[in-house]
């Protein structure tokens, strides 16, 4: 007989796509993107009508990957999800969620540290602009993934390949041969 909670998503049964009118932002450094933003991205493209996933730039901190390879990685690896779209932008989120027009920001949470600091961020956020988040839970196959062990792992040659998407795995071996 079946149980209720059988009716959900599972490895055979793909979620349905529910996705209505509501406009997101997910913000965050993805330099570089791994497989835990992956998830966050195909779930809010399957929740939210537009998605927008913004590299967030601070023009003192270059970062890893060069902004323009960091937006392409990106751009190849979620061109598979309908209404998700890439950008760059500098300043505060919240800034660019209003400019942008978006209906909330999306944060991925994977441990207590995550909560303490994305909760008061968000309380924040809705005091001062009236920006609402949502919190979308990290997958528990992805949730120890950050993108500074990928990058310190692939950078002594440990092969980081099942972690991070085809485009990503495939600049990180360019660089350093591994
Ligand atoms: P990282 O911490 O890996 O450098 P970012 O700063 O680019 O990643 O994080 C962007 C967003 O993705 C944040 O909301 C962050 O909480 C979320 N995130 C990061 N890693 C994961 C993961 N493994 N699973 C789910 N969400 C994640």
């Amino acid at each position: 007989m079946a149980v209720p909670w059988s009716r959900s998503a599972g490895p055979d049964r793909p979620g349905r796509n529910v996705s209505g009118l509501s406009k997101v932002l997910y913000p965050g450094s993805f330099d570089p993107l791994h497989n835990g933003h992956v998830e966050i991205i195909e779930l809010s493209s399957r929740l939210f009508g537009d998605v927008t996933v913004a590299a967030m730039v601070n023009r003192e901190k270059p970062g890893f990957f060069p902004l323009q390879e960091r937006l392409a990685l990106i751009e190849e690896s979620v061109a598979h999800l309908p209404g998700v779209s890439v950008s760059a932008h500098e300043g505060l989120v919240v800034h660019v969620a209003q400019a942008l027009g978006v209906d909330f920001v999306v944060k991925g949470l994977r441990a207590t540290s995550d909560f303490e600091i994305e909760m008061q961020m968000a309380q924040m956020n809705k005091a001062v602009t009236g920006m609402e988040t949502v919190f979308v839970p990290a997958g528990s196959a992805v949730g120890f993934l950050s993108s500074r062990w990928i990058r310190e792992i692939a950078a002594e040659g440990g092969d980081v390949s099942a972690l991070v998407p085809a485009p990503v795995a495939r600049a990180l071996k360019e660089r350093y041969g591994a």
